[in-house]
């Protein structure tokens, strides 16, 4: 036996734990009206996942729970374990044995398990479908239900004659893909639209990265321009410095030297020599004037004295001719000779003047006369002579004097001559420093000229200096500390000799990639670029997943036509077998006529696609636009022998439940399920009826494992055990195990 046993404790009316034990093909459950029958019919749906609450005779999970009375107290949770022998693995897991449980609480919670561990829902639905057992299956045919499937719609009676050929696994599979391939569709639109929503941004950020980029592109030029024309004018500076002031130096010293010699050069010309010079000469010429007025004077003076003496001489010597007799007194001729010589040795006298001839003359002549006359003693002459004497001396003291006058005189020309000499000497001193400072005048001229073009280059150097430490400064801004850079290669430059212009036209390009630099703004340059790489990231991640997603919703749609296509084959292969059986079970039941099923189709409301949310065993066509479509479903066709009956409205309450009868088993005959419960399925059937339905369970019972809940004696007598439920007083269904016999007791 498949079906082992199944437990139920607090499920409804089985208030204390009660267990069924199958090990007959065939079993019956018999009892009274409301003894709790179905209850158990419920508690196989129920641990077998039904979610239904309604078709399990309630309103909430709660009325599934015992509900007490004032002899039990009500229980808090209901418990339904069933126990399935898998030793032939016709449940796909790995155990001999399977328990399946279900509990739920009053709060509504629900409690699945296989094999004491706690599972989804889910999982047991999918271990159940894949052996043809399900919660609201053909297989338990709840009382009152045997009809369910005539009184069905064509779509709900497909539905469940998939469910019987064991088509609901590919059901859920081809539902399941479709809800995926919805979801994925979902997806496509966001990540669409996340891709439509970020591609300005990106667009944006792209913009700003090619802006950054060109930015970097022209700093790197920058550095390279600045790096050889910093060092170039670094070089410059340095050397022009250096050759500034070398070349400053000599000059400064030469002007001062210049000065120097021309401040002498004024001190010599603007010196007052020549006045004091003047007035000395004019003081010795006035010596001079002074000494000859002396000397004429003095000249005067001894002319007069000479006349003086003259008249005395001659008063003397008249004097004398009248007193001296002897006049004619001769003088030897060795005497006058001998005077005469004397005067010629006188006469030889350098400076000798007429006067003082006069008186030598009168000196030798009168001496020798003196000698040669005789003295006259005469006191007159004696008088004159006094006088004469007199005057001698005086002639003589002149004479004397005038030899000093004549001495003087000299010494006071000499002195002139000499001052005048030396004032002219200083005329031309003057004239020479002047033509000196001239000459160093111009000189200094050339000096100065010289140092005021090297202040010039001074000026244009500290210029030259102010800027390059300016540009450095703002270079750094926009190139950061690589603006040093250049002075790896001063070096290089150090004895280059070019044209300033050159320098000059390198800084104009430089000056323009700094204001293009400027325009451009600076931005957060690493910020924007890593901003732009996660987006693109982004981006193509997105893309990514659109190429994955388009993947999947061509694999899941063409999953799902294979679903289909193998779902169309599996169930009009089954729907043959199902009509072939059919037809032999109506034709045995009734003696004769046919019955059948047929695939029909109905026009369905319009609606979107993939809407399928709500919709159970419906199947959906792959198209993706708007079309009429269409529900297939099973129509049922009956002809009942010797009757011009046809469809099933024409049908008693009784050929209605033969038909359905005979349909449910041939149902279960193509597919058998392991088990199948039949609650009160027979109690419509006359006593005739009731042995061919009681025939038919045998033939059942070949292929499934039955479970018969019925008051119907033929249907007990087919039971291999049986089951007995009552109910106390207490209102507490209890179990007892009875025998054939028994059981039409108990069943009253
Ligand atoms: P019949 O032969 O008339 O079909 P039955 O044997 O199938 O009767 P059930 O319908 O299975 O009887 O049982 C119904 C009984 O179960 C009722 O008496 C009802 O009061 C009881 N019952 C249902 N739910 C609960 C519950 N939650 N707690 C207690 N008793 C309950």
């Amino acid at each position: 036996m498949l079906l082992k046993s199944i437990e139920l404790s607090g499920f409804k009316s089985f208030a204390k734990k009660s267990l069924f034990s199958f090990t007959s093909r065939v079993t019956g459950i018999v009892g009274p009206n409301g003894s709790g029958k179905s209850n158990v019919a419920e508690s196989f749906r129920f641990v077998l996942g039904e979610q239904s609450i309604k078709s399990l005779r309630g309103k909430r999970g709660e009325d599934l729970i015992w509900n007490g009375n004032e002899n039990a107290p009500r229980a808090n949770r209901a418990g339904v374990k069933v126990v399935f022998d898998n030793s032939k693995k016709f449940l796909s897991i790995d155990f001999p044995e399977v328990t399946i449980e279900r509990v739920v609480h009053r709060d509504g919670n629900n409690e699945y398990f296989i094999n004491g561990s706690q599972v989804r829902l889910k999982d047991i639905t999918e271990l159940l479908s894949s052996a043809n057992i399900g919660s609201s299956g053909h297989h338990i045919i709840s009382q009152g239900e045997a009809d369910r499937i005539l009184s069905a719609t064509v779509k709900e009676r497909k539905g469940m004659i998939e469910d019987a050929l064991g088509l609901k696994a590919y059901q859920y599979k081809k539902e399941e893909s479709i809800r995926k391939l919805d979801k994925t569709r979902e997806n496509i639109d966001k990540v669409s639209s996340l891709r439509r929503e970020i591609a300005p941004h990106i667009k944006f950020l792209k913009k700003q990265v090619e802006k950054i980029e060109k930015g970097e592109a022209m700093r790197r030029e920058l550095s390279e321009r600045y790096e050889e024309y910093l060092a170039r004018e670094f070089a410059y500076i340095e050397k022009e410095e250096h050759e500034i002031k070398t070349k400053t130096k000599p000059l400064d010293e030469k002007l001062k030297e210049l000065d120097k010699t021309i401040e002498k050069l004024k001190a010599v010309i603007s010196e007052e020599k020549t006045e004091t010079r003047s007035s000395e000469l004019i003081e010795k010429e006035a010596l001079l004037q002074a000494v000859r007025k002396e000397r004429e004077a003095l000249v005067l003076e001894q002319g007069r004295v000479s006349g003086e003496e003259r008249s005395i001489e001659r008063l003397l010597s008249d004097e004398r001719r009248r007193h001296e007799q002897n006049e004619h007194k001769t003088v030897p001729l060795r005497e006058v000779e001998s005077a005469l010589s004397r005067l010629e040795a006188e006469s030889q006298t350098d400076g000798l003047t007429v006067s003082l001839l006069w008186s030598k003359v009168k000196e030798i002549v009168g001496g020798l006369i003196h000698t040669y006359r005789e003295e006259v003693d005469d006191a007159r002459a004696k008088e004159f002579e006094g006088e004469l004497k007199e005057l001698r001396k005086k002639t003589e003291e002149i004479k004397q004097k005038l030899e000093e006058l004549n001495q003087k005189e000299t010494d006071a020309r000499r002195a002139y001559e000499q001052v005048r000499q030396s004032i002219e000497a200083e005329k031309d001193e003057k004239r020479d420093s002047e033509k000196e400072i001239f000459k160093l005048l111009a000189e200094r001229q050339e000096v100065t000229s010289a140092l005021h073009d090297l202040h010039m280059r001074l000026e244009t150097w500290r210029r030259a200096d102010a800027d390059f430490k300016q540009e450095i400064t703002e270079g750094h801004v926009l190139i950061g500390t690589s603006i040093l850079d250049y002075k790896n290669n001063v070096d290089t430059y150090k004895n280059a000799n070019e044209e300033r212009s050159i320098q000059e036209e390198r800084r104009k390009q430089i000056e323009r990639i700094k204001i293009r630099l400027e325009d451009m703004g600076a931005g957060g340059g690493a910020d924007i670029l890593n901003e732009y790489k996660q987006a693109n990231e982004r981006d193509e991640f997105l893309a990514g997943e659109l190429i994955d997603l388009e993947k999947s919703v061509e694999s899941l749609t063409s999953l799902i036509k294979d679903l289909e296509t193998e779902l169309e084959v599996k169930f009009k292969t089954g729907l043959e077998k199902i009509n072939s059986q059919f037809n032999e079970f109506f034709s045995l039941m009734f003696g004769g006529g046919t019955a059948g099923l047929k695939v029909v189709k109905e026009a369905k409301r319009k609606r979107k696609l993939f809407d399928l949310e709500g919709e159970d065993s419906e199947e959906s066509s792959g198209d993706e636009e708007e079309t009429q479509e269409y529900d297939e479903g099973v129509d049922v066709d009956v002809s009942l022998p010797r009757k011009r009956i046809k469809g099933l409205m024409m049908l008693s309450g009784g050929e209605r439940a033969l038909t359905s009868i005979a349909l449910l088993f041939a149902i279960s005959q193509v597919n058998p399920p392991p088990f199948i419960i039949l609650d009160e399925t027979d109690a419509a059937l006359d006593e005739a009826n009731s042995k061919k339905y009681g025939d038919m369970i045998e033939t059942l019972a070949s292929k499934s494992q039955l479970i018969l809940i019925t008051h119907n004696r033929e249907t007990m007598s087919r039971a291999g055990s049986i089951y007995g439920v009552t109910m106390g007083k207490d209102g507490v269904s209890k179990l007892l195990s009875i025998s054939f016999d028994e059981a039409s007791e108990v069943a009253k």
